[in-house]
């Protein structure tokens, strides 16, 4: 029989590009939930495909039904956009964590097998290099940084999981994606000030000739990963040779795309120009200087550099990062650019 999968936020960046792979690659069932159908459309038709348009604080009984009746459930219904953490922090500890905590309840309540998304952002500050699993601190700031919310509702969930876990309740992986991009993560030709990831809030601003912001002058380093590199990983995840994912925590990132947000910056433009059509982008797009608080608002704070140990990965799922920085931001910047003309479904 085949495997039955749950997929809560279907219709996001990682449950949209999850389900395509997994169609095209296995011969997996998928039942998915979100609010939005605009990623997920061409897979409505697939039969293995069974898409239900809900709510997850609304829908709860649909949501029980089908934990008892998959074999896995990814919970991926967040916000997960920095600027939200300080503009409504209770909007994102409800969903992020209250919503949650009964999905992982339901996990438990039928021994089903629950891969959580944790995120990178658990291990805030740490002064760690790389971010190691198993022993670095997750150090956050004062509680009137309002940013944190985020990444304790998500730690706190971490920790709940691993108790249930560790006392045989409950069947899990935790997985800790670092800044994963690539097509279907944000909507970059509808404009929003400050609302989606890096990547995508310069690509928009590229696209509109409007300017591109590095917060706090654009020093501070990320590590991203392509989409298609983190999907391969989470596959694995699922698939679960010898049960090695089970009990584990298990960062997902590459550790060999590091670039600061200036670097990103100047790399994006100089992709975009390679296309028809945008040639002379550079002249239309100025890069200014912003402070975290002037961008954000005061509950924002920073780190400076967030590299993941990706041992853990190597070793369980035999799995390590291919795509570098500029090609996947090639093939995602080729995506929107393809997609102008269907901007209303992104
Ligand atoms: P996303 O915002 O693209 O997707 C979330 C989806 O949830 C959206 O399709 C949205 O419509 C849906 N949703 C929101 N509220 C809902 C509700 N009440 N009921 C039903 N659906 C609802 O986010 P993503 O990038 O796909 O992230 C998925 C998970 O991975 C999140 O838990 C996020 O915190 C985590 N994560 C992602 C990254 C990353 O690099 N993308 C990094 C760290 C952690
Ligand atoms: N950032 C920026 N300009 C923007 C958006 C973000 O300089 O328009 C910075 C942000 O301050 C952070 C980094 O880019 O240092 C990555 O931000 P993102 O929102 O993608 O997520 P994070 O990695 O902080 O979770």
């Amino acid at each position: 029989m085949s495997l039955k999968v749950l997929i809560l936020g279907v219709n996001g960046f990682i449950g949209s590009n999850l389900s395509t792979h997994i169609l095209a690659e296995r011969d997996w069932e998928i039942y998915g939930m979100d609010i939005g159908r605009g990623k997920i459309r061409d897979l409505l038709d697939n039969p293995r495909f069974h898409y239900v348009e809900g709510d997850i604080n609304i829908n709860k009984e649909w949501i029980e039904y089908h934990i008892k009746k998959c074999d896995v459930v990814l919970p991926l219904v967040a916000i997960a956009t920095p600027a939200t953490y300080v503009t409504d922090p209770l909007a994102v500890f409800e969903l992020d964590f209250e919503a949650n905590l009964e999905i992982v309840r339901h996990c438990v309540k039928y021994k089903k097998r629950i891969l959580f998304p944790s995120t990178s952002e658990v291990y805030g500050m740490s002064t760690d290099s790389p971010y190691d699993e198993e022993s670095s601190n997750l150090v956050t700031g004062p509680i009137h940084k309002e940013r944190w919310i985020y990444s304790c509702s998500k730690q706190l969930l971490d920790r709940v999981i691993y108790a249930y876990g560790s006392r045989g309740a409950l069947p899990f992986t935790l997985f800790r994606p670092f800044n994963w991009f690539g097509p279907g993560l944000d909507n970059v030709w509808e404009p929003k000030e400050g609302s989606s990831r890096v990547i995508t809030q310069f690509l928009s601003a590229i696209f509109h000739s409007r300017d591109i912001t590095l917060v706090n002058g654009g020093e501070q380093k990320r590590c991203f990963l392509y989409i298609d590199d983190a999907i391969e990983a989470l596959i694995r995840i699922i698939e679960n040779k010898d049960g090695l994912a089970d009990g584990r925590i298990i960062n997902i990132g590459s550790p060999y795309n590091e670039s600061s947000i200036k670097e990103l910056a100047e790399t994006m433009i100089e992709i975009v120009e390679e296309f028809s059509g945008y040639e002379n982008i550079r002249n239309q797009t100025k890069v200014n200087v912003v402070g975290g608080k002037e961008f954000y608002g005061a509950g924002y704070q920073d780190l400076v550099s967030r590299v993941p140990l990706i041992d853990n990965a190597k070793s369980l799922l035999g799995w390590e990062p291919s795509t570098d920085l500029k090609s996947g931001l090639r093939q995602m910047i080729d995506f929107y650019v393809q997609s102008k003309s269907e901007a209303d479904v992104l």
